[in-house]
């Protein structure tokens, strides 16, 4: 049977025409002015509607200890929200096979919603993880590694230890991902907050200041330079930490900037909040100033900053973020965001003139896409690709409530917020997942993906 998307408009990243799309087999067959409706077609209508494919988010944390959405609400929740694919961090045990954790990983992912892959975390080195990372990419479809440099004593790696495995990954063709804070002095900074009996929210961000998120961008940056490995740098929050990132794609570096909505639309005000409601605002980076917004938002449209992830973090707020009542530094980092990424960035960048559509599309879907070795199977409208699709109507609006989210958080970070264009369908691999306000999805229908090389892609 055909699935045909009617009279809607596609958004592509490279230009906007008024098509009809036809879906067989779970793929974009054709792309044709009129289609013509056979006897056992299903029909869509688009007409006023925006017809974009699904947004793709690069930066997950479902399954993760201490959090509460698994790969079937948290991808349930996705789905709701427009997002066609993610791909989702594992969490390496201390001396555990890199391999049979990633392993393990795609198990627990088995009751997803919708397609996902894996982005390896390493919080360790040596030979034998070394040899591992090429049979990531080779035998398991894994083409890109997470390091951090913060969290000392958990995930952080040294320097050394970062040039190692970025040379290693670089070699094989895969893409490094890095979390840029300066873990030492950001430790040492907390130290002294709470020896001044500094304990409330706000000391999160006072503590982990734009400056140090930029030395450590620039160090990511400069040691992938010498290991000749491209890198990806996560959640940018700052104009100090997106001035790096200009500075070496200007010298012709493989350099990559992600940022989150929440620091797009949210700011540090938040964490000052009465009542300790400041507390459910915690993630690291940290919300900056509020004047920090307009500089990603340019970051976005010179072309610094290719997408946003959620960097979805399902942590309650009673006994979660409460446990750092007293104390800041007991806080669980992290944001619960899966389901309204896509809407919040159609608002405040499409819907307010901050970005074009087209911009919206690259961002959400094509360049996430390509980095990560999904494109041209996904992250486009295009004859032969997924019917991964998002019909969006401008028209429409909705109010986000944590009453009427599909995530299993206690709390939402954009409660009450008034957001322009509605999503009215969401289709994955052709079938249709939500269509109005109903939910047609179901677990398990969603796929790992194996991912190319990032040497074998078009993205400069
Ligand atoms: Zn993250």
């Amino acid at each position: 049977m055909r699935t045909i998307v009617k009279n809607g408009t596609i958004v592509n990243s490279d230009k906007v025409v008024k098509r009809d799309i036809v879906i067989e087999n779970g793929k974009i067959s054709t792309i044709v002015k009129h289609a013509t409706i056979e006897a056992n077609d299903k029909v869509i209508d688009a007409t006023g509607q925006y017809v974009m494919p699904g947004g793709i988010d690069v930066h997950a944390h479902l399954d993760y200890p201490g959090t509460v959405d698994n790969f079937e609400s948290g991808t349930k929740a996705a789905a709701k929200g427009g997002l066609t694919c993610i791909i989702n961090y594992t969490s390496p045990l201390k001396g555990q096979s890199v391999l049979d954790n990633v392993r393990e990983w795609k198990k627990r992912a088995k009751d997803s919603y919708i397609d996902y892959g894996f982005h390896a975390m390493i919080t360790e080195c040596n030979e034998s993880i070394l040899s591992e990372i090429p049979l990531l990419a080779n035998e398991e479809g894994i083409t890109s590694i997470k390091l951090f440099m913060a969290y000392k004593g958990e995930s952080m790696v040294s320097d050394l230890e970062m040039y190692k495995l970025m040379k290693k990954a670089g070699e094989t063709g895969m893409i490094i991902n890095v979390h840029a804070e300066n873990g030492d002095v950001t430790d040492q900074l907390r130290l002294e907050a709470i020896e001044q009996g500094n304990t409330s929210p706000i000391y999160h961000a006072y503590t982990r200041p734009t400056t140090l998120e930029a030395e450590a961008t620039n160090r990511a940056i400069r040691i992938a330079e010498v290991a000749n490995a491209p890198v990806y740098i996560v959640h940018v929050s700052c104009a100090d930490s997106l001035n790096q990132i200009k500075l070496a794609k200007d010298r012709g570096l493989k350099v990559y900037g992600e940022t989150c909505p929440h620091y797009l639309v949210l700011d540090e005000s938040y964490l000052k909040l009465p009542d300790f409601k400041g507390g459910g605002f915690v993630c690291s980076p940290p919300l900056r100033e509020k004047e920090e917004q307009k500089h990603l938002w340019e970051g976005i449209s010179a072309g610094y900053i290719y997408t946003i992830g959620s960097d979805h973090s399902s942590l309650m707020f009673e006994g979660g973020k409460t446990k750092g009542k007293d104390d800041f530094t007991k806080i669980p980092n992290g944001l619960p965001s899966i389901e309204d990424i896509y809407h919040v960035t159609y608002h405040f960048g499409v819907h307010e003139g901050k970005i074009s559509l087209e911009k919206f599309v690259d961002i959400t879907s094509t360049s996430p896409a390509k980095i990560f070795g999904l494109y041209p199977q996904k992250g486009v409208i295009a004859e032969g690709s997924d019917a991964d699709i998002v019909l969006l109507d401008p028209k429409r609006s909705r109010v986000v409530s944590k009453e009427i989210q599909y995530q299993k958080t206690d709390y939402n970070i954009y409660e009450g917020f008034k957001l322009q264009g509605n999503i009215t369908h969401v289709l994955s691999r052709g079938e249709i997942v939500v269509k109005e306000n109903q939910f047609l999805g179901y677990s398990g229908h969603g796929k790992f993906i194996s991912r190319k090389y990032f040497s074998e892609n078009s993205i400069d």
